[in-house]
């Protein structure tokens, strides 16, 4: 009671969170367990730096070593800059975001503990063969078969027509961040195409949901059999979109990791990025990126564009649909093979214990 009560005086998230860090740390004194590593990310957990290495250190938690890393450089500045100073190495989710913060004055004096080491997703929550809510289990070996019936199940659930149609699937908060006037151009670039559209969304904005809500409206009447845009937050729906889509667009215009284009491969979904942060990292176009995978050991898996006009996106998005409807056998051995790439932890998680062992030292 104490404690919730104490959560509930909090005046905002600020500080809600700066209160559970200092409980965290004084669980860690009071415990008597004392780790090597304490990992803080992001803002809301960035005041564990400084209380650790002002309050804590002196009093037998003098063995650990702060690790913090960004997430996302556009929330919580303040915190981010402070425990920046505060930490012992620091790390953001890819080695491309790292260079694209290195200018910003939060990260710029501190480059000599900074490093880039990408996300990954977990494969057991994220895993075709293992999902209840797609219609039929499917592995690399299956991929043509599952897809389809992943399809059908997604058509059926959103009245779209049922046909053999290149399906664009679109899983996102509506946020700048995210592209949207990419993502709304895509849309109709995909219709155009004789596609058909699926989006998930939805925005914290609500001039922005209301604009979405619009077009959701207007293509309701227009394009009623091949457009879909569900303006809600929906785990479950967003594995059948990510099974039964055959690319997923994400247009960012700027993206730190990115989950989505490493959660659509390993459903074996196309995915058709802005090439920025992490979507640099994980995605390599089929036409222009072959010496780049292979320099990763991997093969291309995917479709991207520069630039943040619809050109761009249209570079992409026209080459990715031309791609399916030309090439059948090909595309779908462009999906076996995207789901035989590893964007699981297996190897970040070998990166930070390196980076463990160094801030150690
Ligand atoms: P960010 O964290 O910037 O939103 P990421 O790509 O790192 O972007 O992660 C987004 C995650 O949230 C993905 O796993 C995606 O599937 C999920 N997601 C985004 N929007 C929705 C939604 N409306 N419904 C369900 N899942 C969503």
């Amino acid at each position: 009671m104490f404690w919730a009560g104490c959560i509930y005086g909090c005046k905002n998230d600020g500080e809600r969170f700066g209160f559970f860090c200092h409980a965290a740390l004084e669980f860690l004194q009071q415990s008597g367990f004392h780790p090597d590593i304490i990992h803080c990310h992001d803002w809301s957990s960035a005041p564990v730096a400084w209380l650790f290495k002002d309050h804590y250190m002196h009093y037998g938690l003098s063995k650990s070593r702060v690790v913090f890393t960004i997430h996302n450089l556009e929330f919580g500045a303040n915190n981010i800059g402070k425990a920046m100073a505060y930490s012992d190495k620091a790390t953001t989710v890819s080695p491309t975001y790292s260079r694209e913060i290195s200018g910003n004055p939060l990260v710029a004096s501190h480059l000599h503990k900074f490093h880039g080491i990408l996300n990954g997703i977990d494969p057991d929550i994220w895993d075709p063969y293992n999902d209840t809510y797609i219609p039929v289990p499917y592995t690399s070996d299956n991929v043509v078969e599952g897809k389809r019936a992943a399809k059908d199940a997604l058509q059926q659930r959103l009245g779209l027509k049922k046909a053999d149609l290149p399906l664009v699937g679109i899983i996102t908060r509506l946020t700048h961040q995210k592209g949207i006037h990419l993502i709304k151009h895509a849309i109709w670039r995909a219709l155009e195409r004789n596609g058909q559209v699926v989006l998930l969304g939805s925005a914290p904005d609500p001039r922005i949901q209301n604009e979405f809500v619009n077009l959701a409206n207007h293509l309701h009447s227009s394009h009623c059999d091949r457009a879909r845009l569900c303006l809600t937050y929906d785990e479950p729906l967003s594995h059948l979109i990510y099974a039964g889509a055959d690319f997923i667009l994400v247009p960012s215009i700027f993206e730190p990791c990115g989950l989505t284009q490493l959660t659509a491969m390993r459903y074996g979904s196309i995915a058709v990025v802005r090439k920025t942060g992490g979507l640099v990292d994980t995605v390599f176009d089929v036409d222009h990126d072959k010496e780049k995978a292979k320099a990763q050991g991997l093969e291309p898996n995917g479709f991207s564009f520069d630039g943040a006009d619809p050109a761009g996106v249209d570079y992409a998005l026209n080459r990715a649909i031309s791609a399916w409807y030309d090439g059948r056998d090909w595309f779908n051995s462009l999906c076996k093979k995207v789901m035989e790439q590893d964007w699981s932890w297996n190897k970040p998680a070998l990166d930070y214990l390196e980076l463990y062992h160094s801030a150690r030292k």
